[in-house]
């Protein structure tokens, strides 16, 4: 690999985490810079850089860093100026931050099933769940696998929605569009809809340890999400404001590692795909497994490698989790849908809907180790310890 890795492995660990980040000299020399200029808040050149080049990369006009992938689908349903009783059609099967987005400000979600192969949103489903009520569309890819968004952008315009994607899980996945078009064309996700929300929590692709970003093309949105990450302070008087807004800033010490992180995005992402090319060899004869794909139309960057247990092993995945912790492998377990939260249900949200496919997954899903630190002999022990298990 052409990084050197900053923590040195010239042992196999014993105990394999379920992700490490990948950090080299590049983003400590930058932690450095920033701390030397004495710029380690909130304003700085690295914030800049890293907008102007994650936006770049992704394929949009501006990018506005946030403090987390939570605050990014705050401000972004903030910014569309979606109004309480609207409702938005989004997957059951992702991360709470998505409803929690939509239920601060009385927005409601509208989670449907997914897809059983890549786990993404059915989009089949979505027509069927729109009501007068609908505004958008939230897309979230999952585990590194796009959404189908040429048929959600389809939709989108054929209903008059807006669309939210949240890319948290697919830096530098792709998606092919325009298909009823000839050959179609490769557009990276995170460039799709009206406003894209990004996480770069320390198990991201790329990561800033903590942090996020909104894109978006349509310059006035962007510029209301950056009033809405820093308290709305007015434009002629600082302290007079015309709006409520957030402290949701980022740091230049972050931004520069984020910097950092963006050149290598190409290594990271050929990091996991390799990591997934290893396991995908290894455990495809086994039987039991559901192991991630990849759709014609997608250029999956496998995230995490999640994997399912079919119907036929007798035990679940909190029975496979103990399994492999018994062997110092250390797993997550799979999402558990919005509509089986407990914490929604309180707000009167996401009730009274059975969603089979999130269901059956939420029970019977995982993910192996996938940090980007991990070495193949670690991949082939993983592989041979959940080989051996379903024995
Ligand atoms: C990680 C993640 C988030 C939340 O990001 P944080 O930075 O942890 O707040 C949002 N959406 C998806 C799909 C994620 O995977």
């Amino acid at each position: 690999m052409a990084v050197a890795l900053l923590k040195p492995k010239d042992r196999i660990d014993t105990f394999i985490p379920v992700s490490e980040p990948w950090l080299s000299e590049a983003e400590l020399s930058n932690v450095n810079a920033a701390v030397r200029s004495g710029w380690i808040s909130s304003a700085g050149e690295f914030i800049d850089r890293f907008e102007r080049d994650w936006a770049a990369y992704c394929g949009r006009a501006h990018g506005v860093a946030v403090s987390n992938g939570t605050t990014a689908l705050q401000l972004a349903v903030r910014a569309l100026d979606l109004q309480p009783g609207d409702e938005v059609i989004m997957p059951s099967f992702t991360i709470i931050s998505c409803a929690l987005a939509l239920v601060e400000v009385g927005v409601v979600p509208v989670p449907i099933d997914c897809d059983a192969l890549t786990w993404t949103m059915d989009i089949a489903q979505i027509e069927a769940a729109i009501t007068p009520r609908t505004r958008a569309i939230m897309a979230v890819h999952i585990y590194g696998h796009p959404v189908d968004m040429d048929g959600v952008m389809a939709l989108a315009r054929k209903h008059n929605l807006r669309v939210i994607e949240d890319a948290a899980e697919a830096h530098g996945a792709e998606c092919l569009v325009d298909r009823d078009k000839g050959a179609g064309r490769w557009q990276r996700c995170g460039s799709f809809g009206d406003i894209t929300c990004f996480s770069f929590y320390a198990n991201k692709i790329v990561t800033t340890g903590e942090g996020g970003m909104v894109l978006a093309d349509d310059p006035v949105l962007a510029e209301r999400v950056r009033q809405l990450r820093n308290l709305c302070f007015g434009k002629a008087q600082r302290f007079r404001h015309e709006e409520l807004g957030f402290n949701y800033r980022i740091t230049n010490v972050q931004a520069a590692i984020g910097v950092a992180q963006v050149a290598r995005i190409g290594e990271l992402v050929q990091r996991k795909r390799s990591i997934a090319r290893r396991y995908l060899t290894r455990l495809s004869s086994c039987a039991g497994l559901q192991l991630p794909v990849e759709e014609s139309w997608a250029r999956n960057v496998y995230w995490m490698f999640a994997l399912v247990l079919r119907d036929a092993v007798p035990f679940d995945a909190a029975e496979l989790t103990r399994r492999l912790r018994e062997r110092n492998i250390e797993t997550r377990p799979f999402f558990v849908g919005m509509h089986e939260q407990p914490a929604l249900h309180k707000r009167g949200v996401c009730q009274g809907k059975a969603l089979p496919v999130t269901e059956r997954i939420a029970a019977r899903g995982l993910y192996l180790p996938s940090g980007m630190t991990l070495h193949d002999d670690e991949v082939d022990r993983v592989c041979d310890a959940v080989i051996e298990t379903l024995r």
